[in-house]
């Protein structure tokens, strides 16, 4: 049976989005955007570049608010809070990986992702251990005093990711993550990540590679700032 939408509960809600940057004419990046995430599922935003898929990214993480519609965060419309509200919201409730790891040179892997919990008021021997217990899920162990530069890309991405779990966000949000990776790392990241959707993260994974979406459990497949398939939804036309 599937899950009754007014019951269950929501990690995330695109109602109605629009974005729409200036210009002659205006970009509208996002032309209508609805899409419901339940806690535990895994999503791929899949489109071709041009589509959208940052755009809805920063909105969904609200690093950039909608012109028109709304978005939930975990329950909470992001409309009713300030600028500073809304980063306290993000540290507590979003995890986020990007194609360009965004790590920080000469810091070591241990020190990047505590540095994930450096605004969450925890005191720094404890961040510190929780930031060795997420490098132990992301399965670098053996790499906590490496620094950025004496690692391979495969092993950045995943400093990346332990940054964006060690805080147990609601949501992870993944912007091609396998976009700067050999083809054995990416294989190898895209594993860790479904690992974590089998543990029960719930994770959207941005990319245009049909491949990487098929092998998710759910597929939203953008164009022109709409969404013009989503695998969870059942098409009523
Ligand atoms: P994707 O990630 O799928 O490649 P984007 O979300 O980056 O797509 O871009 C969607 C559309 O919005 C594109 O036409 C892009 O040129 C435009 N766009 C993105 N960001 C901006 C911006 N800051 N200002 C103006 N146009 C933008
Ligand atoms: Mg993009």
């Amino acid at each position: 049976m599937s899950p009754d939408p007014d019951v269950t509960p929501v990690a995330l809600e695109l109602r109605n989005v629009v974005k729409a940057y200036p210009g002659t004419p205006p970009v509208r990046a996002l032309d209508g955007v609805s899409m419901v995430v339940h806690p535990g599922e895994m999503a791929a935003v899949v489109g071709p570049s041009g589509s959208g898929k940052s755009t809805m990214l920063h909105i969904m993480g609200t690093l950039d608010r909608p012109t028109e519609g709304t978005v939930l965060i975990d329950g909470v419309d992001t409309a009713e809070l300030d600028d500073k509200q809304l980063s306290a919201l993000r540290g507590r409730k979003i995890g986020f990986v990007f194609q360009r790891f965004f790590l920080l040179a000469g810091t070591t892997a241990v020190e990047n992702v505590a540095n994930g919990l450096l605004y969450s008021g925890i005191d720094p021997s404890i961040r510190r251990e929780l930031a060795v217990e997420a490098l132990r899920r992301v399965g670098l162990e053996q790499r906590l005093r490496h620094v950025p530069a004496m690692m391979s890309g495969g092993e950045r991405q995943r400093v990346a990711i332990a940054r964006a779990l060690v805080h147990s966000p609601a949501f992870i949000l993944a912007d091609e993550p396998t976009g700067n990776l050999d083809s054995k790392s990416s294989a190898a990241v895209m594993d860790l990540l479904r690992g974590l959707h089998e543990e029960g993260s719930t994770l959207l994974v941005i990319t245009h590679d049909d491949r990487i979406a098929g092998s998710l459990p759910r597929q939203v497949r953008v164009l022109d700032g709409r969404i013009e398939q989503d695998s969870a939804v059942v098409s009523l036309s």
